[in-house]
């Protein structure tokens, strides 16, 4: 991790909430979930690189996107392994497993196992949790 990331993740509570804004900081301080469809990404097919909108690490490439009829924006794989964390997370009565920022701690979203070849994985993301930039 560089100085820079380890600055990142070591933000207090009352930063994050500052920086951003009250729906990222819902998303991605306290888990929330965005609702389905609602999100600036679904439906993005653009060319480019999607980075976290708490610390700008990059965390997927439009290359790895996919339809998934979910409602929120859906990639087979992260830009690197490295990028992400996963954890289990058995709220809400269910079993699943967290897609956390490796470099913020920030909540991305959950990924599961009914996704396309050549994972099988599909990471279903809040679009508030990312920055797109086109290539
Ligand atoms: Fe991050």
């Amino acid at each position: 991790m560089s100085n820079e990331e380890a600055a990142e993740a070591n933000r207090s509570d009352e930063q994050w909430r500052s920086e951003l804004s009250p729906e990222r900081y819902q998303v991605l301080r306290r888990a929330a979930t965005e609702p389905a469809w609602s999100g600036e990404y679904v439906h993005n097919h653009a060319d480019g690189t999607y980075r976290c909108a708490g610390c700008g690490t990059v965390l997927f490439d439009s290359t790895t996107k996919f339809e998934s009829g979910s409602g929120w924006p859906s990639f087979y794989e992260p830009a690197t392994a490295a990028a992400v964390e996963l954890r289990a997370d058995t709220s809400h009565g269910m079993t699943r497993t967290e897609v956390v920022c490796r470099a913020c701690g920030g909540h991305l979203g959950h990924v599961f196992d009914d996704g396309p070849a050549p994972t099988g994985q599909r990471y279903c993301i809040n679009s508030l949790a990312l920055d797109f930039k086109e290539n």
